[in-house]
């Protein structure tokens, strides 16, 4: 049985999150405060860890920079604010992903499992999806996507580095290498256009999805 590690200060909402992992096969452990939880992970060696961000004598993100330093357990953060999400994309603290409160204790399952799921090793790339960098070809189910430079760049970008989450920011930084001037809304159209041109060759096709409002990520189809 795998077992989550809970660490939030809210009794009543960890609780409820208690509830839903047990009914979903999983066995779950509570921490109320920050102190003490990295020494909890040494120990105890726990399959994923769901961390508040804003806790009592420690926080999330001092925690999860503690864990980094022994272990690559898979760490769901959990956030108040929409708003720092993008803040700590930018820290790369080597979360694997984030929830925003309020959530659905469905939608958390849900993600567990995802990243469970990701973390083992079970998701696989896409099999109808290859990427030629020398000649920035990209082909969908055998059709050529027919994609510009920057469109194949962030493509590549997000396909190598399956369901993390970058911003805006980030993928600005990397995909235009020159600094050229360029605003978020340039990342969103490049994308739009990106995502029709994969929908028009698989319709419904979903590789590329955007993350709360805060920056993209790569899919893979686990059907
Ligand atoms: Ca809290």
């Amino acid at each position: 049985m795998q077992r989550i590690l809970i660490v939030e200060d809210e009794a009543r909402l960890a609780s409820i999150l208690d509830d839903y992992l047990h009914a979903a096969g999983f066995a779950s452990h509570w921490l109320g405060e920050g102190r003490g939880v990295a020494s909890w992970v040494r120990a105890e060696r726990p399959d994923l860890i769901l961390l508040d961000l804003m806790l009592p004598s420690r926080d999330g993100m001092e925690i999860c920079k503690d864990v980094r330093t022994f272990s690559t357990v898979p760490i769901i953060m959990v956030t108040a604010r929409i708003e720092e999400i993008d803040r700590l994309l930018g820290l790369e603290l080597g979360a694997d992903d984030y929830i925003c409160k309020p959530f659905s204790p469905r939608e958390v399952v849900a993600r567990v499992k995802a990243v469970l799921r990701r973390t083992s090793g079970q998701t696989q790339p896409d099999q109808g999806l290859l990427l030629d960098p020398p000649t920035m070809r990209a082909t969908l189910d055998g059709r050529n996507l027919d994609l510009t430079a920057v469109e194949f760049k962030l493509l590549a970008f997000l396909h190598a580095r399956p369901c993390l989450i970058y911003s805006r920011d980030q993928l600005m930084e990397r995909i235009y290498a020159d600094q050229r001037i360029v605003n978020d809304r340039t990342i969103d159209s490049h994308i739009k256009k990106l995502r029709r041109k994969m929908e028009q060759v698989r319709p419904g096709c979903d590789l590329i999805r955007s993350v709360y409002s805060v920056g993209y990520k790569f899919e893979p189809d686990l059907g």
